[in-house]
C-alpha cells in the first residue's frame, strides 16, 4: 500500500513542479488600455515607472490609444520619446475596451505580463506582490477587490448579483469581484490570445483559459482624474454579453417555458372545449381571450429575441473580422527594437 500523503511528499520534490526561483526576475510588460485619459496618463506613466525601477528588472509599458478625442495619443507619444521602455498602439479607432485590452496583449513581449486600467484605480504598487505570487507558480495573479471605492451602491449590488449569476449558469467559474487587474505568464497571454472572437467578454475568457491561478486582495481606488466611461445601459449589455458568450442556458430557459405554457393551453383548451359541450357555446369570454393572446403573444416575442441575440452574435462571429487594425504602432526597446514606421 502506498498513501497519499507519501505520493503527495514525493511529487512535491519533482523539478517540473518546483515553484520559480525566488530571485528570478522576468521582463515585464505592463499593459494598459487608453480612452481619453490625457488627465491621468502622466501620473500614470510615473507610477508604474517608478514601481518598475524598484523592482529593477527589464520591462516595456504598452499603452494602447483606442481612438481617444482629446490628446492621449500625443501624450504617449512624449511619453514615448521621453521613454524608450514605452509601446505605443495607437488603434484606427475606438474599439472598446475588451478589444484595445486584446490589442495591448499582442503586442507584449515579456515574460511576464501585467494588466491595469490607466486611470490608476488598480494601483501598480501591488505588482511586486504579484510577483510573488507568480513566483510561487502561478500562472495568473488576479485582484480581487475588496473595497469599491467611489462607485454606487447599485453598481456595486447589481455587480454582486451578475457575477453569482454567471457562477449558477455557466461552466467557467468567474471569481467574483473581479476585473482586469491581473498578472499573466506568457503561456497563459499566448493561451488568450487564440480566442479571437468577436465579443470578448474578458472576464470570462480569462477564466476559460484557466492554468494555475491565485487571488490577491485589493483596495480598488477610485479613479485618479477624467470620467467613467461606463454607464448602466453599457453594464446591462455587458451582463448580456457575459451570459450569451458563456452559456445557452436562455434558450433552454425558453424552451421550457414553451413547454410549460403548451401543457397548460392544452389543459385549459379541454376544459373550453368540455365547457362548451356540456353548456353550449355563447360567445363570451373576450378578457380571458385577450389575456391569453397578449400572454403568449409576448412570451413569443422574447423567445424570438433571444434567439435573435444568438443568432446576431453567430452573424458576429462568423464574418471573421480582424479584431482591431493598428493606425501605428511605435515599439519598446524590451528585447529590441520593432516598430513599423
Ligand atoms: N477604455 C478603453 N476604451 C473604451 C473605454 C475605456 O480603452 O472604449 C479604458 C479606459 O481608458 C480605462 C479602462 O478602459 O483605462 C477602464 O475604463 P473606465 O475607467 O471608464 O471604466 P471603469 O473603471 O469605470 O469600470
Ligand atoms: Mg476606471
Amino acid at each position: 500500500d502506498f498513501p497519499v500523503a507519501d505520493q503527495l511528499q514525493a511529487a512535491s520534490s519533482h523539478p517540473a513542479l518546483a515553484p520559480r526561483a525566488p530571485g528570478a526576475m522576468p521582463s515585464i510588460s505592463v499593459v494598459a488600455p487608453a480612452y481619453n485619459e490625457q488627465e491621468v496618463l502622466g501620473e500614470f506613466h510615473r507610477r508604474v515607472s517608478e514601481v518598475m525601477r524598484s523592482i529593477g528588472c527589464d520591462y516595456e509599458i504598452v499603452l494602447v490609444n483606442d481612438g481617444s478625442r482629446d490628446n492621449t495619443l500625443a501624450l504617449m507619444h512624449a511619453l514615448r520619446i521621453a521613454d524608450p521602455h514605452v509601446t505605443v498602439v495607437d488603434l484606427s479607432r475606438n474599439f472598446g475596451k475588451e478589444i484595445a485590452l486584446s490589442a495591448g496583449l499582442d503586442h507584449t513581449k515579456g515574460e511576464v505580463v501585467i494588466v491595469l486600467d490607466s486611470d490608476l484605480q488598480d494601483p501598480p504598487e501591488f505588482i511586486p506582490q504579484m510577483l510573488d505570487i507568480w513566483r510561487e507558480g502561478y500562472d495568473v495573479v488576479y485582484g480581487t477587490r475588496t473595497v469599491r471605492d467611489g462607485e454606487s451602491w447599485f453598481k456595486k449590488t447589481t455587480a454582486k448579483y451578475f457575477y453569482r449569476l454567471i457562477k449558477q449558469v455557466s461552466r467557467v467559474e468567474i471569481p467574483k469581484d473581479t476585473g482586469d487587474f491581473r498578472l499573466m505568464s506568457r503561456r497563459a497571454v499566448q493561451a488568450l490570445s487564440l480566442l479571437r472572437e468577436e465579443h470578448r467578454f474578458m472576464k470570462g475568457l480569462f477564466a476559460w483559459v484557466g492554468f494555475p491561478s491565485k487571488p490577491f486582495l485589493y483596495r480598488r481606488d477610485p479613479r485618479a482624474a477624467g470620467e467613467t466611461k461606463w454607464n448602466y445601459w453599457k453594464l446591462w449589455n455587458f451582463a448580456i454579453e457575459g451570459i450569451t458568450s458563456f452559456t445557452v442556458a436562455p434558450l433552454k430557459v425558453s424552451t421550457y417555458l414553451g413547454l410549460f405554457v403548451a401543457v397548460l393551453s392544452m389543459v385549459y383548451a379541454l376544459f373550453v372545449i368540455w365547457k362548451a359541450m356540456m353548456y353550449g357555446d355563447p360567445v363570451r369570454g373576450y378578457p380571458s381571450l385577450m389575456a391569453v393572446i397578449l400572454f403568449l403573444g409576448g412570451v413569443q416575442l422574447i423567445s424570438v429575441g433571444l434567439l435573435g441575440e444568438y443568432v446576431g452574435r453567430i452573424f458576429n462571429e462568423v464574418k471573421r473580422r480582424p479584431l482591431y487594425l493598428v493606425n501605428r504602432l511605435l515599439g519598446s526597446e524590451l528585447a529590441g527594437e520593432y516598430s513599423n514606421d
